[in-house]
C-alpha cells in the first residue's frame, strides 16, 4: 500500500504569531505520526521558523514554489539549494495559481521540477482543469497534456521520486469538491497514463487530491483506489479541521 501523503498549503498567508500556535497544535496532534507523511509548505519567509518550531516532530516543511534558476543575478527568486538548506523536503511545482497569475507555463514547471530533484527535494506537481475545460469534455486531455509536459522532456522515471496532485482549478478555494467519483476516476486515468511507460512507477506513484478539501469530505476521499492523500488548501489553516482530515489516515 502507498503512503498518503497530507500536505497543508498554506499560500500567503499568517504571521509569526499565527504560525506559532498554529504549528504548536499540529504538533501536539500530528507530531509523532509515523505511518504517514505530513508536511506545511509555508511562505518562504517562515520556512526558518517553522523549522524550529517542528524540529522535534515527524512534520516536515514543503516550499509553495522554487526559482527555475540556480544561483545568481535572479532579484527576488529562492532557489531549490536555498530550500534544501531551509530542510524542506517537498515543493510544490506548477500550481494553478503560479500558472494563471503568474502565467507559468509547462516549460517553466519542468524546469522547476529538474531543480528541485537535483537538491533531493520531492516536487509535488500540480495538474488540474478549469471549469471550463470540463464542461467542454476537456479533463482528460488537459491533465493528461500537463504530466506529458514532464515526461516528454525529462522521461518517465523522474516520477520515482515525485507526487502528482490532481487539482481541479474549479475546486480550489470554492468550496466544490470534486465527488470522490470525479476524483477517483481522473486520478485513475493519470496513473494509466504513467503506466503506459513503466507499470512500477505507476503502482507506487502518490498521487494526492486538493480541491476545497475539509474533514468532511476527506474519508471519502481517501478511501478511493488512487488517492494517496491531499493538498489542503483553506481547511489547513484552522488546526481541528487539518487534524481530522490527517487523522482520515493516522489514528495515532
Ligand atoms: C490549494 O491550495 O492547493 C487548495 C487545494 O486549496 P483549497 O483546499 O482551499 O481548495
Amino acid at each position: 500500500m502507498r503512503r498518503f501523503l497530507i500536505a497543508a498549503n498554506w499560500k500567503m498567508q499568517g504571521d509569526r504569531v499565527s504560525n506559532a500556535a498554529l504549528a504548536g497544535l499540529l504538533k501536539n496532534a500530528l507530531g509523532a505520526c509515523r505511518d504517514v507523511d505530513i508536511v506545511i509548505a509555508a511562505p518562504f519567509v517562515y520556512l526558518d521558523q517553522l523549522h524550529q518550531l517542528l524540529a522535534t516532530s515527524n512534520i516536515g516543511l514543503a516550499a509553495q514554489n522554487v526559482s527555475e534558476y540556480d544561483a545568481g543575478a535572479y532579484t527576488g527568486e529562492i532557489s531549490a539549494q536555498m530550500l534544501a538548506d531551509m530542510f524542506c523536503r517537498f515543493a510544490i511545482v506548477g500550481h494553478s495559481e503560479r500558472r494563471q497569475l503568474f502565467h507559468e507555463h509547462d516549460d517553466v514547471v519542468v524546469r522547476k521540477f529538474v531543480k528541485l530533484q537535483t537538491q533531493g527535494i520531492t516536487p509535488i506537481l500540480c495538474v488540474g482543469e478549469t471549469l471550463k475545460q470540463r464542461e467542454a469534455g476537456q479533463t482528460d486531455v488537459v491533465v493528461n497534456a500537463q504530466l506529458d509536459a514532464l515526461i516528454e522532456r525529462q522521461g518517465v522515471s523522474v516520477l520515482q521520486k515525485a507526487v502528482l496532485a490532481y487539482e481541479p482549478v474549479w475546486a480550489i478555494g470554492t468550496g466544490k469538491t470534486a465527488s470522490p467519483e470525479q476524483a477517483q476516476a481522473v486520478h485513475k486515468m493519470l496513473r494509466a497514463r504513467v503506466a503506459e511507460k513503466d507499470q512500477q512507477i505507476a503502482e507506487k506513484l502518490r498521487i494526492i487530491y486538493g480541491g476545497s478539501v475539509n474533514e468532511s469530505n476527506a474519508a471519502e476521499l481517501f478511501a478511493q483506489a488512487d488517492i494517496d492523500g491531499g493538498l489542503v488548501g483553506g481547511a489547513s489553516l484552522d488546526a481541528d479541521n487539518f487534524i481530522n482530515i490527517c487523522k482520515v489516515v493516522w489514528n495515532g
